[in-house]
């Protein structure tokens, strides 16, 4: 009748469904059994108890005199066989496959805990669960010893058996793992019986609080409402942790006499046992992967599918396909394949398989990247290439005669050197010299009255202003861009061109000064402004940046500190884990240390995560600052490339015909502008055209299409970078 293994089956159900803990109670035999006051259900599921009137002043202090104890079994003059069978023998079961399982032994002390636990060494039959959970787990191997000490009934003991299980099947890579705990716990008597005094007396106290620990955590964890677990209030909830947890089988079993002189305590395990059957938990598989053998299981497939392929390539009649990596000489072959094929020698590329098409498309690269370097090769043979802002450089070959100024290497009629190569005007005969200073103001007069007839519409970039607008940028006010000008801030009046000044400059000298003077002429006349811009923004530039690597050096600071600060805290932690834990009503109890520690921990964050903001503010800032720098440096270089032209290249009278108000800025003689020009401007260029563009049209159409042809980006980039500065 207590046989229930077919019950059992019920209890351990699969992953994912919630059951209950079981809860048994063992009476231990006696011949002095109670049977007035303790009665047994029919179904070995239920105790009654019922206390005659005239014990109940003495015994219990309450009027209530009859209890009712619903249960999962009732063992009453049960061999330790049939103890197993029923308590403890599924728990073992599922532990084989991966479920944790926890068997407690509940009761007062005498009442039977350590021989249903451990039981008799000397008596095979009377060996108790944990040898005999040691042979079940060791498939009938059978155990010949194991250690029993005899444990205090003040303290609690627990056995812990590991378990890991690998399939049969080689073939399997899953294997689990899994514990079983056996828990032999501390007599839960009451005080006043045992007599206990002193340091016994503090003992018991904390063995009989670590008791109702148990049960507050037992209950938690049986509360699905609850997410928070006090495992940490007591060593032994905190040793439990992982085999109380919801994904663990749990069996409780409450040893109990059976004589009336217990029957206080017997009542007292029986209402804990019973607040016990309620709780509900949700046990779970502990599945691995055995990474050996899964790796031994994909070769097997590997060689499985190549066999595979080997079947489908014969059906499909196509003569043996190897699907290994390529070896070198196949790489070859392909190699003379894809060259054969860009020469026009070979029609196609026969597919074979995957592997074979990404080689080719890797030898496309290869090939590619071969011609690239070949190229440059050639090139590097035939010139020399030098940067054409490296002014250095440049005056350096000039001066060693191998390139004349316009940047004409030496025997290169073509001027493939560096620069842009314009006609050297200059060289022709009966041009009158005027000074630089002269063009500088005819310049501003055409700027300003080009400003309304744009032939380009009012958003191009304009390369004749001389007057620039300061526009604070949209972050901080102090990045001036030089882009946003506003034409009508000039103040420069127009000046007629025979002007009496005129005859003061100085004469055009004969041979052009070298770039790097030049330059240098460049930046404190025409270039002024532009330059210190130039340099206004590079500073803000570096400033922001200096900005930027302090703030990175103070985000490093912070973390390090963070670092050590978590560190500190984990090993207040671990010390407090070590000395057992206290909480109160849910409420951690930590020292001050600790406490500090936290406040710490959270200050700096909260720096970090500022210092973080402000770092990512600059860095935008510093890609603003920077995109501004660069398109002045653009600025400036170009401005002068049409300063050096007009100054010491461009004939004077070409630029005189271009009177003020015209459209067209000698230094680039743009002359797609020409259709876009005024009838009499077009006139005059024609002319202009036909009297002096001849000698060298073709430098004059390259400039031309190269200004337009960055202004156009320029322009675009510009925009972009305005368009986010305000949707900032
Ligand atoms: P506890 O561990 O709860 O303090 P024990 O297991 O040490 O109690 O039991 C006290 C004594 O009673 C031991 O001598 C033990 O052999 C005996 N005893 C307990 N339960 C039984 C039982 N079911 N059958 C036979 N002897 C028992
Ligand atoms: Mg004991």
């Amino acid at each position: 009748m207590m046989r229930r293994k077919n019950d059992n089956k019920r209890y351990f159900t699969r992953m994912g469904t919630r059951k209950k803990v079981h809860a048994f109670v063992r009476v231990k035999p006696t011949d002095d059994f109670a049977h007035e006051m303790i009665k047994y259900g029919d179904d070995n599921k239920s105790i009654d108890i019922h206390i005659k009137k005239d014990l109940q002043k003495g015994v219990v202090n309450n009027k209530q005199t009859d209890w009712s104890f619903k249960l999962d079994g009732v063992l009453h003059n049960a061999s330790q066989d049939l103890v197993y069978e029923t308590v403890a023998k599924d728990v073992v079961a599922q532990a084989l496959d991966g479920y944790n399982g926890t068997i407690m032994c509940y009761g007062q002390t005498g009442a039977g805990k350590t021989y249903t636990m451990t039981g008799t060494t000397e008596n095979y039959k009377h060996r108790g669960i944990l040898p005999r959970a040691l042979q079940q787990g060791e498939t009938n191997r059978i155990i010949a010893s194991h250690t029993m000490n005899k444990n205090s009934s003040r303290s609690h003991c627990i056995f812990t058996i590991y378990v890991e299980a690998h399939s049969r099947t080689l073939s399997d890579e899953k294997y689990i793992t899994s514990k079983i705990n056996l828990v032999d716990l501390a007599g839960s008597e009451r005080l006043k019986k045992s007599g206990s005094e002193g340091r016994v007396l503090k003992e018991a106290t904390y063995i009989n609080k670590s008791l109702s620990f148990l049960e507050q955590a037992i209950i938690a964890l049986g509360d699905q409402k609850r997410d928070h677990i006090p495992f940490r209030q007591c060593k032994l909830t905190h040793a439990l942790k992982d085999s109380l947890g919801g994904n663990c089988n749990m069996v409780l079993l409450t040893n109990i006499y059976g004589e009336a002189s217990q029957l206080e305590e017997t009542l007292s395990s029986l209402r804990f046992a019973s607040r016990m059957k309620l709780v509900t938990t949700e046990p779970a598989i502990n599945e691995k992967y055995d990474a050996e053998r899964m790796v031994k299981n994909l070769e097997k497939e590997l060689a499985l599918l190549k066999q595979e392929l080997a079947i489908h390539d014969s059906l499909a009649n196509r003569t043996l396909v190897n699907y290994d990596p390529m070896d070198e000489i196949q790489i070859a072959e392909i190699n003379s394949q894809v060259r054969r094929y860009l020469e026009g020698t070979l029609d196609e590329i026969d597919i074979i398989n995957l592997r074979q098409i990404q080689e080719v498309f890797n030898q496309f690269r290869v090939v590619l990247s071969q011609q690239e370097q070949e190229v440059e090769l050639t090139l590097r043979r035939k010139y020399t290439l030098i940067d054409k802002n490296d002014f250095a450089a440049i005056s350096a070959v000039q001066k060693a005669g191998l390139m004349d100024v316009d940047g004409h290497l030496v025997g290169e009629p073509d001027g493939q050197g560096f620069g842009l190569g314009v006609t050297p005007f200059s060289a022709k005969p009966g041009k009158k010299a005027k000074s630089k200073k002269m063009f500088k103001e005819q310049l501003s007069t055409s700027a300003r009255k080009e400003g309304a007839s744009s032939p380009v519409g009012g958003k191009d970039l304009d390369f004749s202003t001389s007057k620039t607008q300061l526009t604070p940028s949209s972050k901080e006010g102090d990045v001036k861009d030089m882009l946003m000008r506003d034409r009508e801030t000039s103040s420069i009046e127009p000046l007629p061109l025979d002007s009496p000044k005129e005859e003061l400059r100085p004469p055009r000298p004969s041979t052009p000064p070298p770039k790097p003077v030049a330059f240098e002429d460049f930046k404190n006349e025409r270039g002024s402004e532009i330059n210190r811009i130039f340099k206004e923004n590079k500073s803000i530039l570096n400033e922001r940046r200096k900005r930027a690597s302090e703030t990175t050096q103070r985000i490093n600071a912070i973390k390090r500190e963070m670092d050590v600060t978590k560190e500190a805290l984990n090993f207040q932690k671990s010390l407090r884990e070590k000395q057992g834990e206290y909480e109160n009503k849910g409420l951690m109890i930590i020292d001050e240390e600790e406490f500090l520690l936290i406040l710490k921990l959270k200050d700096l964050k909260k720096q970090y995560r500022t210092e973080y903001q402000d770092l990512r503010d600059l860095k935008a800032e510093i890609q603003y600052c920077q995109h501004l720098v660069d398109q002045c440096r653009h600025r400036l270089l170009m401005e002068f490339d049409i300063w050096y032209n007009e100054s010491f290249f461009i004939p004077e009278d070409i630029q005189v015909s271009l009177k003020p108000g015209s459209s067209i800025r000698p230094g680039m003689v743009p002359i797609s502008r020409i259709m876009s020009l005024g009838e009499d401007d077009q006139d005059k260029f024609s002319q202009l055209q036909q009297t002096e563009l001849p000698e060298g049209p073709d430098s004059f159409s390259f400039y031309n299409a190269k200004v337009k042809t960055e202004q156009k980006h320029n322009y675009l980039k510009t925009m972009m970078g305005f368009q986010q500065a305000h949707r900032k």
